[in-house]
């Protein structure tokens, strides 16, 4: 069994600026560690606040390298392991971009920024109180481009597809064969690819063309279950 220590709910007291100063700290030290690269990203992390996407109890700890509760089965991800996606998939302007599990929001509103008004984003969440929170969160800063979907990510999303990159942010017993199959030529996808409650490879691969893809194991990650068709049964 894996897990992550959550810090106890408790009442917000911190500032704007106070979170504003936190939110550049915290890009600063990912660039330090390597882990945050590109310019565009950097500027996304730098403009969305990611306190907005969390709730009140937990706001506080927005900048803290620990999930998060959200409401319904969801956690936020900890705020190094976006710039660990969407670096390894190289994510940049233009680029048509499906994310699998909404959860607070905050990746499909970094993705905006990165992905620009002549990209796409796509946000599926399969759980309707998750999917309810992200949208309040998206509509509330502005980001009301983002088509947010409620259904089962794990079948992707054919209407808008094909995707140049696609991210699962919850662990698949494999990689979603229709996620495979909405990949555009050269496309990137990536996701944790194991068993829920254990540590999981976070798996890229890289449509080569002509049925050849490349398969990377990036880092090791531990994520809550993909539920539906091509996830666990809840
Ligand atoms: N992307 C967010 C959320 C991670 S938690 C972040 O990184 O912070 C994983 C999310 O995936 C949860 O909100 C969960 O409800 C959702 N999820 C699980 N299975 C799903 C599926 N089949 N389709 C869409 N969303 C799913």
């Amino acid at each position: 069994m894996v897990g992550w220590i959550i810090p106890p709910p408790k009442i917000s007291v911190k500032s704007q600026e106070e979170f504003s100063r936190e939110r550049q700290a915290k890009v600063k030290d990912l660039q330090a560690r390597g882990l945050l690269r590109s310019p565009r990203l950097k500027a996304a992390m730098l403009k969305v606040p990611r306190e907005e996407f969390i709730p009140p109890f937990y706001r506080d700890y927005a900048y803290l390298e620990v999930p998060l509760p959200l409401p319904g089965e969801a956690t936020i991800s900890c705020p190094h392991s976006y710039p660990l996606f969407y670096e390894a998939l190289e994510l940049d302007a233009r680029h048509r971009f499906l994310e699998v599990g909404s959860g607070s929001g905050y990746g499909a509103a970094l993705a905006w920024e990165v992905v620009g008004p002549e990209g796409l984003v796509v946000s599926m969440e399969i759980d309707p109180e998750t999917f309810a929170f992200a949208r309040e969160n998206l509509q509330r800063l502005g980001y009301d481009q983002v088509v947010i979907v409620q259904g089962d990510g794990s079948q992707g999303y054919p209407p808008l597809a094909p995707y140049d990159r696609i991210c699962f942010t919850a662990a698949a017993p494999e990689i979603p064969p229709p996620l495979l199959g909405q990949l555009a030529a050269a496309g990137r996808l990536i996701g944790p690819v194991g068993q829920p409650n254990q540590v999981q490879e976070l798996v890229m691969m890289v449509n080569e063309g002509a049925g050849q893809w490349r398969r990377v194991v990036v880092e090791q990650v531990a994520y809550i279950p993909l539920r539906g068709k091509h996830g666990y049964p809840a």
